[in-house]
């Protein structure tokens, strides 16, 4: 049966930001969403505790627009604060669904913003309605607002360790109460969370270095896999209620979705991305005169395979910036125009030349077929395509939005089929080993994967308990949950 919920929950990619004991805390939330808006673009919030109330303020579109106004950010008083930026292709698009949530519950105000997905939050909103739950959004994090309202826990911070026993999935959370702030991450860290500090020892959590940048603020560490940092008037508090599997962060993050001022998991992003694309050279270097990236997100690694091959670099192809992601558009015949209105080839650099393009990945093939066509438009006597990433062959169900299975040109496509349809004269991917070798590993460890590549493999870590359907069957194959 489809709900409302089901169109939801499953589409979604986030960056969240939280900031305790600072005057000003909701401005430096503003700002830290801001550099973390590339995790988000469809929706803002913030909420915030001035020690006797909690102030919310969550707005469609960017972060600019929706904090922009002085009265908001006035209205946002208080020193601790958290934020949240959505990003969600699918489903109705519903300010009820944009987060931090708040709910007022038996021992105060709670507050919560999830980066992630869960996998089995289907099942558990059906156990909760059937005992009198009532929802407000279709949003899978709800989930957590209500097992942590209906726990029989004394207090908060069991309460939510309680909840967390019982969900599913990848999960950064961010969550903020009257006497305590806190992050979290899932138990194989899928989703990427960091921790830091302004001069003054104010604590921040943060998605992504680059939101601590931003504010000037200084790296301490990454929150561990399934740990809790609670920061409190006792100061800084870690919890490790979990059992603790082998991490598998996503490495998508790598390849594409943080961005590349961030340091990932100890790893610069932008180096990461360059290696890849060294290594993509020595897989599958070609004669040509020209590395081209499809800007932005190919860019670094097509810097890596130019350097590799001594093929000269250049910004053949020049992105219109005021252009949102193409991936927003909600059709196919939208997601077309947008490639149109975000790229121009740059002519001069292309003209009778043989061109290497390098993408970080191609998920339908629109804008691989665009590009190409683009660049054999601008006169390039040939278009290879490299791709700085595996085929992805699956859906992510952990929170990074890619369209379900059939629409994957690589599940229905080997690679001469999709050479075919891109209209490339050669087409390449970096191989699994290539791209764990990128990552410093010596390749990847097919007993004991050192990273999340569900996308690429189909090697899914976490139970995919709704998406297989039944109510937290407990007999599936790599079922990973939080220690009971
Ligand atoms: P496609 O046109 O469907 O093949 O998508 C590939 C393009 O989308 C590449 O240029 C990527 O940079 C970008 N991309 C890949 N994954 C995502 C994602 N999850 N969200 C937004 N854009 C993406």
């Amino acid at each position: 049966m489809t709900t409302p919920f089901d169109d939801d929950h499953l589409r979604e990619e986030c960056g969240i930001f939280g900031i305790s004991r600072h005057a000003d805390a909701a401005r430096h939330v503003a700002l830290g969403l801001h550099a973390l808006q590339h995790r988000g673009q469809e929706a803002a919030g913030i909420v915030s505790f001035d020690g006797a109330r909690f102030q919310a303020h969550r707005a469609m579109g960017h972060v600019a627009e929706a904090f922009e106004s002085d009265k908001v950010m006035a209205d946002l008083a208080g020193y601790a604060a958290i934020g949240h930026v959505r990003y969600a292709t699918f489903g109705a698009t519903i300010l009820r669904n944009v987060q931090p949530l708040f709910a007022d519950l038996s021992f105060g105000g709670f507050a919560i913003a999830h980066n992630g997905n869960l996998t089995n939050a289907m099942a558990l909103r059906r156990r909760l309605v059937k005992t009198g739950c009532i929802f407000q959004s279709t949003s899978d994090t709800e989930v957590i607002l209500h097992l942590v309202a209906t726990s029989q826990k004394n207090n908060v911070v069991d309460r939510l360790i309680d909840a967390l026993r019982q969900i599913e999935g990848a999960y950064s959370l961010v969550a903020l109460t009257d006497s305590m702030m806190m992050g979290m991450r899932d138990p194989l860290g899928v989703r990427p969370l960091v921790m830091g500090k302004l001069a003054d020892d104010t604590i921040v959590f943060a998605s992504e270095t680059c939101a601590l940048d931003i504010i000037g603020a200084d790296f301490i560490r990454d929150v561990e896999p399934g740990e809790i940092v609670i920061v409190s008037d006792e100061g800084i508090t870690s919890l490790k209620p979990f059992d603790a599997p082998k991490p598998r962060f996503c490495i998508f993050e790598h390849i594409y979705f943080a961005r590349p001022d961030s340091v990932v998991e100890g790893r610069s992003v932008y180096d990461v991305r360059k290696h890849i694309g060294a290594e993509l050279a020595r897989e599958s270097g070609i004669d040509a005169d020209v590395v081209i990236p499809v800007p932005d997100s190919g860019v670094p690694a097509a810097i890596g395979f130019a350097a590799e091959t001594g093929i000269p670099f250049e910004l053949g192809i020049i992105r219109n910036h005021y252009v949102g992601r193409t991936f927003i558009e909600p059709t196919q015949q939208i997601r077309n125009l947008g490639v149109k209105l975000k790229h121009n080839a740059n002519r001069p650099q292309i003209e009778g030349k043989r061109v290497v393009l390098v993408d970080d990945s191609i998920v339908r093939g629109t804008t691989s077929l665009k590009i190409v066509q683009m660049v054999r438009d601008a006169g390039a006597r040939e278009v290879h395509m490299r791709i700085a990433s595996p085929p992805t062959t699956h859906s992510c169900f952990y929170g990074v939005d890619t369209p379900e299975r059939s629409q994957l040109l690589a599940a229905t496509h080997d690679v001469e089929g999709m050479r075919r349809f891109i209209q490339a004269d050669s087409l390449a991917f970096i191989s699994m080993d290539g791209l764990y070798r990128a990552m410093g590993a010596a390749g990847r460890n097919p007993a004991q994967p050192q990273f999340c590549d569900a996308c690429f493999t189909g090697d899914y870590p976490i139970s995919l308990t709704d998406h297989w359907g039944g109510d937290e069957d407990q007999s599936r194959p790599h079922r990973v949950k939080a220690a009971g």
